[in-house]
């Protein structure tokens, strides 16, 4: 049988096709995860390696309240698994993302759609809020900020290992090696921290939103203040004048503002106190500078930014 250049050419595109369709079969397409903020994007990290993470929000953005953008809908269009806080974290953007994407491995309600706030009880919960925008942040369901509580942050990395089996089964083997091994050395970790921090114990600090509440909780740190004069709104200086005149008699040892707010506020406040008092800008998430590009990392530098304020 003889072979007109045609058919070279046509047989030649078979081989090219079959040839791309088995090694993008073979590259098994990595999962694809969306994660609402960078501690997500983190501990996905951990967990799912091969994994392609986009963390929607960075450290000096305000988790709260960010912009809708194109790139964020196609990220979240293509993603397999969303990871989020929920609890009304996102309430400002994500459900338009959701809805503008169209993808349903991600609406609520599908695997493909984690709410870290979900796999944990929250703290302060204010049923009678109306949670209206104007009213602020009011986090009416309860303090989603429930990564830094690191108890809290070993049970959503084992709902989450378990939510990776379900959602790329061909990967479940390595996904539960993987979170046994997390648990085990995150466990181990929070006894070191713990010990570091004694200290902190009984340390009074103001502070800008309940960003830290479970951090504080933890390690037994006291807010006497906070900055904000309504959830989620920016002090102001009436509000400033009342902390400073409800503080002055016992001031808190640190003013404490999250690497995303404005310090102004706080540098007033901890000014007119005068020493002991200091501002303390923290890292209220994985940064992209190390040691806080790890959630370890992160733990590591908030426990030494406190021990520092509390000498
Ligand atoms: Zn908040």
């Amino acid at each position: 049988m003889q072979h007109t250049p045609s058919d070279r050419k046509s047989g030649f595109w078979r081989i090219a096709l079959v040839a791309c369709t088995l090694w993008s079969a073979g590259a098994a397409h990595a999962l694809s995860v969306f994660a609402c903020e960078p501690e997500w994007a983190a501990l996905v990290r951990q967990l799912a390696p091969a994994a392609d993470v986009r963390s929607a929000t960075h450290a000096r953005q305000d988790p709260h309240h960010i912009e809708a953008r194109p790139g964020l809908i196609a990220q979240l269009r293509r993603a397999d698994l969303a990871v989020c806080t929920g609890a009304g974290m996102e309430a400002g953007w994500l459900p338009t993302l959701q809805q503008r994407a169209g993808n349903a491995r991600v609406q609520d309600g599908a695997p493909g759609m984690f709410f870290a706030s979900e796999q944990v009880a929250l703290i302060d919960p204010r049923p009678s809020a109306g949670g209206s925008p104007f009213e602020g942040d009011v986090h009416a369901a309860g303090n989603p900020h429930v990564h830094l509580d690191p108890r809290r942050l070993l049970q959503v990395a084992a709902a989450l290992g378990k939510r990776l089996e379900q959602v790329d089964p061909a990967g479940a083997e390595g996904y539960r090696a993987r979170t046994a091994t997390f648990q085990a050395d995150w466990s181990a970790r929070i006894a070191q921290w713990e010990r570091r921090a004694a200290p902190l114990r009984g340390l009074r600090v103001a502070a800008q939103h309940s960003t830290f509440a479970y951090l504080w909780r933890w390690l037994g740190i006291e807010q006497v203040a906070d900055l904000e004069p309504k959830p989620g709104v920016p002090p102001t200086p009436g509000h400033l004048q009342k902390l400073l005149d409800a503080t002055r008699g016992t001031p808190p040892r640190a003013v404490v503002v999250a690497a995303y707010h404005d310090v102004r506020g706080a540098q007033w406040l901890a000014q007119q106190l005068g020493a002991p008092a200091k501002v303390l800008q923290l890292p209220s998430t994985v940064t992209e500078e190390a040691p806080a590009d790890m959630l370890a990392g992160l733990y590591d530098q908030l426990i030494e930014q406190l021990l520092g304020s509390a000498r």
